[in-house]
């Protein structure tokens, strides 16, 4: 049986880069490493110009009481400076700027967990991963150890997604072909801490070979399911759905249904926290697009500069119009190559102007497509009808507030309407608002 959901869109897969394997990049000249890579607080700056650091020092803390998920260096070297620079969303973020030395000299607190797992109770846990800055890698940037915390007394089911619904992204896929052990280890970490009842291992039915090889390495206990492919099978509500059958409302949490959900490469970051005391230095990001010169999977260190990183590719073969951070329908533009990767980027794609799918926008001409589309069950049509004249009372009584900015509903409309962008806005308008009064 294949799980899938209500609504969605099959984009083309384009997963080009299914077939190379992970290459390390290790040693980047320079990082910049953002003091802000999380839903959550910014954090409080450790370090200082001209102090020597070394990997997996922690350089960055959160606010006491905040939400957040401490940084750490990703290299050993010198801190060139602090500088503030404009994140992928606009927001201004304190970035330390690291002068690589090349030694990897490892920090002293890098060590593993000092206990068997079996002995470990669920708070220790929390606080390893906490320690450790693990955040949601497939793009949220909620820190993990709130997501435990929450889910405690109350999930009794762990959801691993390895579903990779965007198209271009294969590092999920061969995380799951090359390490999966940690994905295992990782979840069996997570099962220990919340104690779990179920594991179920989510595949799209896209990506055979990894279906197979998770399922041979699956310890006892844990199911490998196949979901139907469909875009966005990825998000969090549409898997518990396509899984139980039930809906999650707005404002309550996977835990509420007994659920908790855990990225692939989360997974692998938690196993590498507990079982070597590395912290989240690290990311696997997929370049790719038709400016690529050599579409690959590397491994390297957070605060690696995308320009870094495209050189370690091979470089380009054609002048870049769209520099995206992510995947093709939730990522971000970016403004910048000298940008770094952090935690979330899954992805870095390269798209010359030919390739974009960015068109003139014209009058909507009521043709329904969006709402067939929306996995959300939500009337696009309606709601951008209501942003476009600046009546966001009415795009929030059309429930503009439930959008999971999928772009299912922009991906084939015929009157290229960039409905997200519009919904994005009144979001941003209707918190605004909420937060004056
Ligand atoms: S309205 Fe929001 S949730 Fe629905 S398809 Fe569009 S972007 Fe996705
Ligand atoms: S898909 Fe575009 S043109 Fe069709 S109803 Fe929706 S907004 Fe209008």
């Amino acid at each position: 049986m294949k799980y899938t959901f209500k609504g969605g869109i099959h984009p083309g897969g384009h997963k080009n880069t299914e077939g190379c394997a992970i290459k390390l990049f290790s040693n980047p000249a320079k990082v910049w490493i953002p003091l802000s890579q999380h839903i959550g607080a910014p954090c409080e700056c450790l370090v200082k110009k001209g102090d020597a650091v070394s990997v997996g020092q922690k350089i960055g803390e959160v606010p006491a009481g905040a939400l957040g998920a401490p940084v750490h260096s990703s290299v050993s070297g010198v801190v060139e400076k602090i500088e503030t620079l404009s994140d992928i969303r606009g927001n201004l973020i304190k970035h330390v700027v690291i002068a690589n030395d090349f030694q990897n000299t490892l920090h002293e607190s890098v060590a593993p967990f000092p206990k068997k797992l079996s002995e470990a109770t669920t708070e220790e846990i929390i606080a390893a991963v906490r320690e450790a800055g693990v955040v949601g890698m497939g793009g949220a940037g909620f820190p993990a150890h709130a997501k435990l915390s929450s889910a405690i007394g109350k999930a009794t089911t762990l959801i691993v997604n390895c579903v990779e619904c965007e198209p271009y992204l294969t590092c999920n896929y061969r995380l799951m072909l090359e390490r999966p052990s940690e994905i295992f280890g990782g979840a069996k970490i997570v099962a220990k801490a919340l104690g779990v009842k179920q594991t179920i291992v989510a595949i799209e039915d896209n990506k055979p070979i990894a279906i197979k090889k998770m399922t041979e390495e699956a310890p006892e206990g844990v199911r490998v399911v196949t979901m139907k492919t469909k875009y966005p099978q990825g998000d969090e509500r549409r898997l518990i759905y396509a899984l139980t059958g039930k809906e999650l409302p707005r404002g309550k949490l996977p835990a509420d249904l007994g659920c908790v959900i855990f990225n692939a490469e989360t997974l692998s970051a938690i196993y590498t926290a507990m079982a070597t005391g590395v912290p989240s230095i690290y990311r696997t990001v997929t370049v790719d697009g038709d400016a690529a010169a050599e579409p690959s999977n590397v491994l390297c260190p957070v605060g690696t500069t995308v320009r870094d990183l495209v050189d370690f590719c091979g470089g380009l073969k054609a002048e870049p119009e769209w520099l995206i951070n992510g995947g093709p329908m939730m990522g971000a533009a970016m403004w910048s190559p000298d940008l770094p990767v952090t935690k979330t980027t899954s992805g870095i794609l390269l798209f010359t102007e030919g390739a974009s799918h960015v068109r003139e926008e014209t009058n909507c001409i009521r043709c329904g497509r969006c709402v067939r589309a929306c996995p959300s069950g939500l009337a696009p049509c309606y709601m951008v009808a209501s942003v476009k004249v600046g009546n966001y009372e009415e795009a929030e009584k059309f429930n503009v507030m439930n959008c999971v900015e999928c772009g299912s509903c922009a991906f084939g409309c015929p009157a290229g309407i960039p409905l997200v962008q519009y919904f994005k806005l009144a979001k941003s308008e209707i918190n605004k608002r909420k937060k004056k009064k």
